[in-house]
């Protein structure tokens, strides 16, 4: 049953109506202004009264308008095509408007219904299956992308027919299966979801027990991030939040990437837009957004679009998991998103929370980092999504709401340092507050020993600490000066700047330097460790100096060219010349 209603008030994107029948929380409906449909959803009943939040600008909206409801969720729809799509958080399709936004009451559809697919089918007739199962599989660029039984279906059914292998439009029923009463219903290769519902159809969701590769060496190295694991990059404005982001897009260890923008800046999606389709895949040579969806909407687009965006971003995460795939959802930035929050509860006069923002904000963005994760999926494959958010805190004060209510939520905690991106020290992750509490886990710990290198951990530790003993030393060389200070100060200072230029900074734009796979960082960590194991008792703090600039050079110049190339192994020479010289 559809209600209908009338406006009875209107504050910016936050309309009242008078219902006519009931109507549900996060239910979907359009109101008519003057003609143009508003899509608007219910985030408040009160008896015959509903708030909504529309979508888009209000203007020329009126007392009396009328509301339409659907009785439906808003959805995403799923299917193959998302790949290699540009959305607005409601699913439009951008990709063709090369920055030019929809006119206001225009919707699109996500998905082309008349391009064919190569399908093969995986289930036979006579099969028995659940939700979430696969039934048949088409080519998506280079991924096997598998038509699943609607995740909606409920209990079990039985395949009566499925189309033989040959090429469908979406729309195609591909499988007709018949449910415990015997009644038959159609599959076609496209399905809705709720986005605010987390996709089930799993067997379980284990804990995260190996690292997901990202080739920048404070993450994978330092802290590194689990598969299928939560990480966020809080930093002020301008310290390379978006340039790391990106940097994990293109060389993270993941076979599908969905990009949510919330709009820190009109000119940012536009950037996004250029420059995302340019990209490389290193891992196939292919052009990355042959596997990367990018939901984005901008400041200048109203509030509740944005709130929906990463939870469109997250259900088509969720669908490619499901397809026993590698997932990795990266969301720049999510201080747009609580911002949106912040902005709907003020204007429903809710009692506000800490900086205004509503008071379940914590419990909000706890429940949206829980739908990331490795699942184990009813045929015993696994499927993940990890997921990073930045989070943009005013100021650059980790102390806000945002920030501290997304540091309970996610386990790993990439801190950007206004000093170091001054200092050009990219990536400027803090590496003394910084943190992976996926280091803690006895399997990952396991994980670590066993595909990197025996007691990976302990060395980990070990350069963290001379991290945090390079930066006494220093303090204590400013408060007493050069001469003020033992020798072995020098030294411990030194190692830290070593550690710090050679294994921490990482240049995002050189193609070598760019992405450092495992292997070479777990060989450029222990070069630089069997430096720091060394006393070379230095005569006087000049020499020492001179000692570490000659060292610093020459792995900067390693870390520079191909791993294992003429040049890196001469490179390599010369710097065991250097040591064994000593001083
Ligand atoms: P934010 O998103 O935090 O506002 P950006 O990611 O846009 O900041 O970075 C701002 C600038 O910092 C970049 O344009 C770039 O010049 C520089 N930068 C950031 N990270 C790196 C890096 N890893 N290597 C080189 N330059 C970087
Ligand atoms: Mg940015």
């Amino acid at each position: 049953m559809k209600s209908t209603g009338k406006v009875t008030g209107i504050v910016s994107n936050l309309v009242t109506v008078l219902t006519d029948g009931p109507v549900s929380q996060n239910e979907i409906c359009y109101i008519d202004c003057g003609g143009t449909r508003l899509m608007a959803e219910v985030i408040k009943v009160n008896g015959k009264n509903a708030a909504v939040q529309v979508f888009e600008s209000t203007r020329g909206l009126k007392n009396g308008d009328r509301v339409e409801f659907e009785d439906r969720m808003l959805e995403a729809t799923l299917g193959p095509g998302l790949l290699s799509s540009s959305y607005d958080g409601l699913q439009n399709d951008l990709t063709s408007m090369t920055g030019v936004f929809l006119k206001r009451g225009e919707y699109t559809d996500p998905l082309d219904h008349g391009k064919l697919w190569d399908f093969t089918p995986i289930a036979s007739p006579g099969d028995k299956v659940v939700a979430a199962d696969w039934l048949g599989e088409v080519r998506e660029g280079w991924l096997p992308h598998k038509i699943m039984v609607p995740f909606a279906f409920e209990g079990e059914y039985t395949v009566k027919s499925i189309v033989p292998a040959g090429q469908y439009n979406i729309d195609k029923v591909i499988a007709v299966l018949t449910d415990e009463s015997g009644d038959e219903v159609n599959v076609t290769m496209t399905q809705k979801w709720p986005v605010k519902v987390a996709i089930k159809g799993y067997r379980e969701k284990p804990r995260p027990s190996r690292i997901m590769e990202t080739g920048v060496r404070v993450i994978d190295t330092l802290n590194p991030i689990a598969e299928g694991g939560t990480g966020f990059i809080p930093g002020p404005f301008g310290c390379g939040k978006t340039v790391l982001q990106h940097a994990i897009a293109k060389q993270g260890d993941a076979e599908v990437i969905v990009m949510a923008a919330c709009g820190e800046r009109a000119n940012e999606v536009v950037e996004i837009f250029t420059e995302f389709p340019e990209l490389i895949d290193p891992h196939t040579g292919r052009h990355l957004m042959e596997r990367t969806t990018i939901i984005c909407n901008t400041s200048n687009m109203p509030v509740a679009a944005r709130e929906a965006s990463v939870y469109t971003a997250m259900t088509i995460c969720e669908y490619y998991r499901a397809m026993g795939l590698k997932v990795l959802l990266l969301a720049d930035s999510t201080s747009r998103w609580a911002q949106a929050l912040r902005e709907m509860s003020n204007r429903m006069e809710e009692l506000p929370g800490a900086d205004a923002f509503p008071v379940d904000l914590s419990a909000i963005i706890s429940a949206f980092y829980a739908r990331a994760g490795m699942v184990v999926l009813n045929n015993g494959k696994t499927g993940s999504v990890t997921f990073i958010g930045t989070v943009s805190p005013a100021g650059g004060n980790l102390k806000e709401p945002v920030t501290e209510s997304t540091k309970k939520a996610a386990r790993c905690f990439y801190a950007l340092e206004q000093n170091r991106a001054d200092k050009k020290r990219y990536p400027a992750v803090n590496p003394i507050d910084s943190y992976s509490k996926y280091l803690e886990y006895p399997e990952i710990r396991a994980y670590l020993s066993e595909k990197v290198a025996p007691g990976w951990v302990e060395m980990v530790e070990k350069t963290k600490n001379i991290i945090r003993k390079g930066r006494d030393a220093q303090e204590q060389i400013n408060i007493l000066g050069d001469d003020g200070v033992p020798m072995t100060y020098h030294e411990q200072f030194w190692k830290s700047e070593l550690v710090d230029f050679i294994i921490l900074q990482q240049d995002a734009f050189d193609p070598v330097d760019s992405v450092t796979p495992m292997d070479r960082q777990k060989y450029m960590l222990e070069l630089v460790l069997g430096i720091c194991d060394k006393e070379f008792g230095f005569d006087d703090f000049e020499q020492c100096r001179k000692f570490f600039n000659e060292a610093i050079n020459l792995l900067k110049q390693m870390n520079y060219s191909e791993f294992g190339s003429e040049n890196f192994n001469k490179y390599q020479e010369q710097l065991n010349n250097l040591i064994s010289n000593g001083k």
